[in-house]
């Protein structure tokens, strides 16, 4: 591409999305690696501060009085002959990628139907300072702060594919404030106050949340194995590609719980988590035998059916009895009730993989 000499800055015309979509460059996934692509981004109304309704970035954030602040971003492209905007900076780069990715997400988010339960523009933090639970500051990682409602990016030193390009980890975050949205503000002070003694629920949940999670990075970013390639130490660990042979029962969770230290409880729910991802993702092959199926039909279905099974696990949450221990596999049998595109075949692959007496009972897969 041939770079013309004209600068984008602050004190030219605003660049706005309303004269038309604005052609940048930016990398992105595609055949399963990230190049440098041309998209179109259609909801700026100023891209030399990425203003516009999909996203609104804090620099360098603080919290005051439980709302985040910061400088909005001054971004600098050049615009090339052919009238493509193509940034200056690894920076202004990677904030153009993400505030694409966001874009998209709102669009996904409304072929799903669950646009509205998030605010937009959607509040992300660039370069936050995070302490980890040592007290030293977070480096390499992406995190949503239901508190604030705001995407935290800390600083990412790695030389791996930085996370704000990553589109499957901004998609895994996003699914995060889904997941606040409709289970866990609805119950507010119920929860998790009633459950301090028992570690059980807790632990639980954080790994169902996780695994949705890495479903929803997937669903959004079509890439099965997208933690791994900004982290590749997690690669294996999370990778959505390995088939699942059972879901650990509510005796065998509990047991767990018991038995580990303190310090292997994240542990014990990202493992969970990624048991779960690895479930659902295997039935999405399952489905794709189906005459006519496409990856896309399949996606967008499974997208419908994670924000039901939210639903299914927030009516539970709220009318639950202290004597009802949910099992890990109840959220595939909610999974599966949601689904409106299922065989004999679907059922099958999911009641072979339940293990607790009461959900194989539950799956009445027909001959
Ligand atoms: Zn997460």
């Amino acid at each position: 591409m041939t770079i013309a000499g004209s600068v984008v800055g602050c004190t030219e015309k605003k660049i706005s999305a309303q004269d038309g979509p604005i052609r940048v460059q930016i990398p992105s996934l595609s055949d399963k690696t990230y190049s440098m692509q041309e998209v179109e981004l259609l909801t700026i109304t100023d891209l030399s501060r990425l203003e516009g309704t999909a996203a609104q970035f804090f620099m360098e954030p603080t919290s005051q009085d439980g709302e985040i602040v910061g400088k909005a971003p001054a971004v600098r492209f050049m615009k090339s002959k052919e009238g493509v905007y193509v940034a200056m900076d690894a920076l202004s780069l990677q904030l153009v990628t993400l505030y694409y990715q966001f874009e998209r997400l709102m669009f996904l988010d409304q072929q799903i139907g669950v646009a509205t339960v998030n605010i937009w523009p959607r509040k992300v933090a660039i370069n936050a300072r995070f302490s980890s639970e040592d007290g030293s500051l977070l480096q390499n990682n992406a995190l949503y702060s239901s508190a604030v409602d705001t995407y935290l990016f800390v600083p990412f030193t790695s030389e791996d594919l930085p996370l704000m390009v990553n589109s499957g980890v901004i998609g895994h975050e996003h699914f995060h404030s889904i997941f606040n949205q409709i289970v866990m503000r609805p119950l507010g002070d119920r929860y998790p106050k009633s459950d301090l003694e028992d570690l059980y629920l807790p632990i639980l949940l954080r790994g169902l949340n996780e695994g949705m999670a890495d479903v929803w990075g997937w669903i959004f970013s079509k890439d099965s194995n997208f933690v791994g390639r900004s982290l590749p130490s997690e690669k294996l660990s999370r990778r959505l590609d390995f088939d699942v042979l059972s879901m650990p029962t509510r005796k065998e969770l509990s047991s767990l719980i018991a038995h580990v230290p303190p310090e292997y409880e994240v542990s014990i729910s990202y493992k969970l988590g990624n048991k779960l991802a690895r479930s659902i993702y295997g039935l999405s092959k399952v489905m794709l035998n189906q005459p006519g199926m496409t990856e896309d039909k399949v996606r967008i279905e499974m997208g419908k059916a994670l924000v039901l099974t939210l639903s299914e696990l927030r009516t539970f949450l709220d009318q639950k009895k202290p004597e009802d221990v949910m099992a890990p596999a109840q959220i595939l049998f909610w999974f599966y009730k949601s689904l409106s595109l299922t065989t004999t075949a679907e059922c099958e692959y999911f009641q072979n993989m339940v293990k607790d007496p009461d959900l194989v009972t539950a799956f009445s897969c027909k001959k």
